[in-house]
């Protein structure tokens, strides 16, 4: 068998997180390599969410806006400017029982002296054909992030949950109505939340219909429904779609490996990227079901890369 191929930092992920780990790490001459994920149609991609989305208006530095896969595409070669090593491959098993810390790309085991972990998550979809399409063209997962790309608009947003009714009262600030489409006749979100949401007048509710289809060929036109109770079908016109169903960090890898909430998503030491195992640290989405924003995620990328280089450096002394 050969040699593993070790490294001193190896960050699993590529997202805003992994990406400014790396910038950090290689500065600070730890040689990183990524083994950034493989290319497809969901978030735990190369470069992760922002792959996803167009615009970004929010990332400071940028004040005419940038877009998503170009800032991604930016970082990576900021990375790779001080020596950061990418392997365009999945991790498909780790093993952190022991130092030097295992992964494996299938049948390739590579080690690493400290681990970063910056896998992301995913927004869950509807699974219909044409979200892939149009995501970014009116079909959004971040109020956030897109709302204000609507303003005056008449839009929907899909899902019952405490996620569904936060993105809807935030989207207000800039729709003219915002129509939540839920699936059932009660909400799952929280007494507050659903009350705040009646008491607002843009905000209006259709109750038992799943969304079947996203109209519009190059941008968002309206959405097909269909009625979960009688199963008729009927059509609105809207020119913005926000789904809001709930999220999944891309933790499978880690199960039984790495503390998790019940959710999925990592548990960190308070004020920091240390997981329950010393030398393996969490940055970005995989560990924030909170703010969910690049910044944030970028934000605790350098706290990981901080972390893990006087991590390393105790090791020595
Ligand atoms: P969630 O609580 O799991 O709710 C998901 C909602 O989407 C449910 O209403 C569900 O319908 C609906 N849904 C799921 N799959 C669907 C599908 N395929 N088609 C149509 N509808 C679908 O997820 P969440 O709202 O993201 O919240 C996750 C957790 O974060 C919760 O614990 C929540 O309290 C918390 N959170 C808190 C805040 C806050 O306090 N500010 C904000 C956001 C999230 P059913 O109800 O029929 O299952």
């Amino acid at each position: 068998m050969s040699t593993p191929l070790h490294s001193k930092v190896l960050i699993i992920g590529s997202g805003p997180a992994g990406l400014t780990a790396a910038i950090y790490t290689a500065r600070g001459n730890l040689q990183p390599l990524v083994i950034e994920g493989e290319p497809s149609s969901t978030s735990d991609q190369p470069g992760g969410q922002l792959m996803l989305t167009t615009d970004v208006e929010n990332f400071p530095g940028f004040p005419e806006g940038i877009m998503g896969p170009e800032l991604m595409m930016r970082c990576r070669d900021q990375a790779i400017r001080f020596g950061t090593e990418f392997l365009t491959e999945k991790v498909t098993k780790v093993d952190f029982s022991s130092r030097p810390f295992r992964a494996w790309v299938r049948d390739t085991e590579y080690t690493a002296d400290a681990i970063i972990v910056s896998t992301g998550a995913q927004s869950l979809m509807l699974g219909l054909e044409e979200e892939k399409r149009l995501i970014g063209h009116g079909l959004s997962t971040c109020a956030t992030c897109d709302g204000f790309f609507f303003r005056g608009e008449e839009i929907v947003v899909v899902g019952g949950g405490d996620s569904a009714l936060e993105e809807a009262q935030f989207l207000t600030k800039f729709a003219s109505k915002v129509t939540i489409v839920h699936r059932r006749d009660s909400l799952r979100a929280s007494k507050i939340m659903q009350d705040r949401a009646f008491k607002n007048d843009k905000i209006s509710f259709i109750w038992n219909k799943q969304v079947t289809r996203v109209l519009g060929e190059d941008k968002v036109s309206g959405i097909e429904m269909t009625d979960t109770v009688t199963g008729e079908q009927s059509t609105l016109n809207v020119t913005g779609i926000f789904v809001a169903i709930g999220h999944r960090p891309n933790t499978d890898l880690f199960k039984g490996i790495l503390q998790m909430e019940d959710t999925g998503y990592l548990t960190t030491r308070a004020g920091s990227t240390y997981t329950n195992i010393d030398g393996v640290f969490a940055c970005g989405d995989v560990q924030d079901h909170i703010y969910r924003q690049a910044i944030t995620a970028a934000g605790s990328g350098c706290m990981a890369a901080i972390d893990c280089e006087r991590w390393l450096e105790a090791q020595h002394s």
